[in-house]
């Protein structure tokens, strides 16, 4: 059985002591074993880090090393893991249960992306100089400079586990600061074969460490409450956002937020239907619904609405639910038993509440080896207020409710309805509509005529319960920099 350790200082932590049990959800069955790092270790791979790094004025091997080669490090860890893609899609899918050609396809290509695009975004990010007349006629330059914040800690949740790891990995280590990170205790082996990856491409020890656990009382709270972490980046639910916030404030960190969505679709009148049913039946079941940018509450155009409810609802029951090591499957088991629970306790509330179901609505049948993995059939309701339960709280499961609407304003308000404020989709064909609707919508991203279409150099992140900064590009760079100010009279 698989042992996932520790990588702390260059090398795997090697102990006996406390460990967990790690889950697979394509049968249920245990998979390994992981270690659960003591306080006492926690410190040890924050020291690791702080060492790695230095002071500016007695820098570490981290801080030692020049931006360029920095950069070219990075971009030798996207290299990397595009070497050793089949052992990390290997381990995804054992984690998460998600589809081998989805891990294939988005989360593992994307880690290696994720290097790339940061080592871009530094290298062409330029230190800025403005002159200044002064009352004295001699003049004064400003120059600004970027230096690293320290040690960051990183909490990630188990959706797009290396995904969105390295998301937040990459841009700190580009800004020149050292990482601790915390993987979600449900897909914690991706983050440790990274670690190898790091040294074998000759990252300084230190520079990357991962501890396991969990969150209160133990690796994740340990980590916020440190004295030592300078920053916090998390993913993961509004409410663990919540805690982190107060559990970070006695120490003063800086928090990076990316947190959870109830997104919205609106359908216009004038919408390419066929290319909207198609978008939404992505938008709602990719990854089994558990993408923070899912789409669970669906706005249609009174017009369009039996028609489109009649096709994503054969579009859902087509959908192929199964093993996600076979190649054609398209849905596989949700990540854990507690949250297989959770969708159907949501699916069962929208049914004594009202809800007409036009698809699934309950607990897949798989045949062995599956019967022990945590299958749900991909859903549709109809008919449900908006204000709801089910409309109104992330399910984060492969669901939605499609709703008619009469005209724009309506649409807009009612998407805006929301304690969420993440992403939206609007079908229309209609130029200025897409303006005019995108322009209103409190969230932080807006896909028309598409979903999930991503370019590396955006600002990513929501607004309300959605999240606090925007990650991506030349705009996540300033949450890991110390930006200064140098100030020459002439
Ligand atoms: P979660 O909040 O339960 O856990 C996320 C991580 O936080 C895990 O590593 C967990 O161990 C850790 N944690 C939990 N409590 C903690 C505490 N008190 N202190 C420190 N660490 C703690 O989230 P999850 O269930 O793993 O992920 C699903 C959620 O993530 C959904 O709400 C989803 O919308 C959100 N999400 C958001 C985005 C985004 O970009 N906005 C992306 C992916 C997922």
């Amino acid at each position: 059985m698989d042992r996932v350790r520790a990588f702390i200082d260059g090398r795997l932590l090697h102990r006996e002591g406390a460990r967990f049990p790690l889950v697979g959800p394509r049968t249920g069955a245990q998979v390994g074993e992981v270690d659960e790092a003591s306080a006492a270790e926690v410190d040890a791979a924050v020291d690791a880090a702080r060492r790695a790094l230095g002071s500016s004025s007695r820098p570490g091997p981290w801080r030692r090393i020049s931006r360029a080669e920095r950069l070219r490090l990075l971009r030798a860890v996207a290299d990397a893991i595009d070497a050793r893609r089949d052992e990390f899609i290997a381990l995804e899918v054992r984690d998460t249960g998600k589809p081998l050609a989805f891990a294939s396809a988005v989360d593992i290509p994307r880690a290696a992306a994720n290097f790339r695009a940061f080592a871009d975004a530094l290298a062409g990010d330029h230190d800025d100089l403005f002159r200044q007349a002064t009352d004295n006629g001699r003049g004064a330059l400003h120059l600004t400079d970027r230096a690293p914040v320290g040690v960051v800690g990183v909490i990630c949740p188990w959706n797009l586990p290396l995904l969105l790891l390295t998301w937040k990995v990459a841009p700190a280590l580009a800004c020149g600061n050292t990482v601790v990170v915390k993987p979600s205790e449900e897909t914690p082996s991706t983050a440790t074969l990274l670690g190898e990856v790091m040294a074998s491409v000759g990252v300084p020890a230190g520079v990357y460490n991962v501890v396991h656990g969990f969150g209160p009382g133990s690796a994740g709270a340990h980590l916020v409450a440190h004295g030592d972490v300078a920053a916090i980046t998390f993913t993961g639910e509004s409410s663990t956002g919540r805690a982190i916030a107060a559990a970070a404030a006695p120490t003063l960190k800086r928090l990076s937020f990316e947190l959870g969505g109830k997104n919205a679709a609106v359908v216009f009148a004038d919408a390419d239907l066929d290319a909207a049913v198609a978008g939404t039946l992505r938008s709602a079941f990719s990854n089994c619904g558990q993408i923070c940018l899912c789409t669970e509450r669906v706005y249609v155009a009174r017009p369009l609405f039996s028609a489109f409810v009649e096709r994503l609802a054969a579009g859902a029951r087509a959908l192929r639910v199964g093993d996600p090591l076979l190649p054609d499957t398209e849905m596989g088991p949700l990540i854990s038993a507690a949250h297989r629970d959770k969708v159907l306790r949501y699916y069962a509330l929208a049914a004594e509440t009202g809800a007409k179901v036009v698809a699934g609505g309950g607990a897949q049948e798989v045949a062995s080896p599956l019967v022990g993995g945590f299958y749900v059939q991909p859903t549709v309701w109809t008919g449900l207020p908006d204000d709801a339960r089910c409309n109104r709280e992330e399910i984060f499961g492969p669901v939605c409710h499609v709703a008619p609407f009469d005209d724009e304003d309506e649409a807009v308000a009612r998407v805006n309805d929301s304690d969420y404020g993440l992403a939206a989709a609007l079908w229309t064909r209609d130029v200025s509509r897409a303006h005019r609707v995108s322009a209103a919508l409190d969230v932080g991203l807006t896909w028309v005529n598409t979903w999930y279409l991503r370019d590396l150099r955006t600002p990513f992140g929501g607004m309300k319960a959605s999240g606090i900064g925007r990650e991506g590009g030349r705009y996540g760079l300033d949450f890991y920099s110390e930006l200064k100010t140098v100030t020459l009279q002439l």
